[in-house]
């Protein structure tokens, strides 16, 4: 089945899209690796129509029964690529989803980049793309930084062109699923080391490892990782993705909402972006996917 929209992430953003893509007879789906931002929200109490004191958490939940209440179908799943042929195909660890648009309300990127060397060596063997930078090296020793679902994924997309592909897991455990071909390496990392290119991955133990290539892919796929995977165009310095007022990314039928899109990072701004997105794919669907005014 080919759903006329898929949402990506349970925030307030999320939810507030679906909200309306529903109630307009769009075939819903929400996929979310886990509740967001809103868990870690003690008390709010800048937020519309809250009368009593209201924690993040339960905020959320009450978004989520009223979501679930209209029909909007949530499954707990990370998404771990987008690609876009006719319509979207949308990828997680077990299965693969189509759809005619898809909403990116997947938070801000709060990733931890700390590794010494990675920032200098970016562009220069250093990757956040596996898709985009594959076949770069071809035949070639390279590493992926992670050790979850995006991790794994990553390295599966690198094993057919690369020479060999090694998960650092930087001290984690790797996740139990592997496939034939991937190493794992779980020491802790010192640093990535090169010049004019990445040459080594050096240990806490004191030993090297000789690799060309890092590609980053540090816990979940977040939105500039998705983004940049479909040639979508980010803010250079914050890596937000660039949206219209009608939450139109460059790319037709593909939309952003919420903290991905930077701004002021607050659950009243997500709920507006989510409302103008679903809006937004409502209008897109209805007209069987015409281009819409920035992609013309
Ligand atoms: C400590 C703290 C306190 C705050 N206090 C306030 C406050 O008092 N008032 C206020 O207005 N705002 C507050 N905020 C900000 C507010 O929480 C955010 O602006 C809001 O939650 C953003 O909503 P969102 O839907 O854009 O993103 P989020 O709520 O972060 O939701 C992102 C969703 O995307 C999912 N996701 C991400 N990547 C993937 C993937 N690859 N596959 C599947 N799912 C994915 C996540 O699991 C999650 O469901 C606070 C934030 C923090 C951190």
């Amino acid at each position: 089945m080919i759903y006329d929209v898929i949402i990506v992430g349970e925030g307030p953003a999320g939810i507030s899209a679906s909200l309306y893509t529903k109630r307009a007879n769009l075939e819903t789906l929400i996929l979310a690796k886990e509740e967001g931002t809103l868990q870690k929200v003690g008390k709010i109490e800048n937020y519309y129509g809250l009368e009593k004191e209201t924690s993040g958490k339960e905020l959320q939940e009450i978004g989520k029964r009223q979501a679930v209440h209209l029909g909007v179908t949530i499954k707990k799943e990370e998404v771990l690529q987008i690609e876009y042929n006719t319509h979207f195909i949308v990828t997680t660890f077990h299965h693969t989803y189509e759809a005619k648009t898809v909403i990116l309300a997947t938070g801000s990127a709060r990733k931890k980049r700390d590794i010494k060397g990675l920032k200098e060596l970016e562009g220069k063997g250093v990757s956040y793309c596996a898709v985009c930078d594959a076949f770069l090296f071809k035949g070639k020793e390279v590493a992926v930084l992670g050790s979850k679902e995006y991790a794994f994924h990553e390295a599966q997309v690198l094993l057919p062109l690369v020479k060999s592909v090694t998960m650092l897991t930087n001290g984690e455990e790797a996740i139990e699923k592997r496939a034939e071909g991937i190493l794992v390496e779980e020491r802790k990392i010192r640093e990535v080391r090169g010049t004019d290119h990445v040459t080594e991955v050096a240990f806490e133990d004191d030993t090297t490892k000789k690799i060309d290539g890092v590609f980053v892919a540090i816990g979940t796929a977040s939105s500039s990782d998705l983004a940049r995977k479909l040639g979508i165009k980010l803010e250079k310095t914050t890596n937000a993705i660039l949206v219209n007022e009608k939450m139109e990314t460059n790319l037709p039928g593909l939309y952003a909402c919420g903290d991905c899109t930077g701004g002021t990072l607050q659950i009243a701004k997500a709920v507006y972006e989510g409302m103008v997105a679903g809006m937004s794919a409502i209008e897109y669907v209805r007209k069987g996917g015409e281009k819409n005014e920035c992609n013309k």
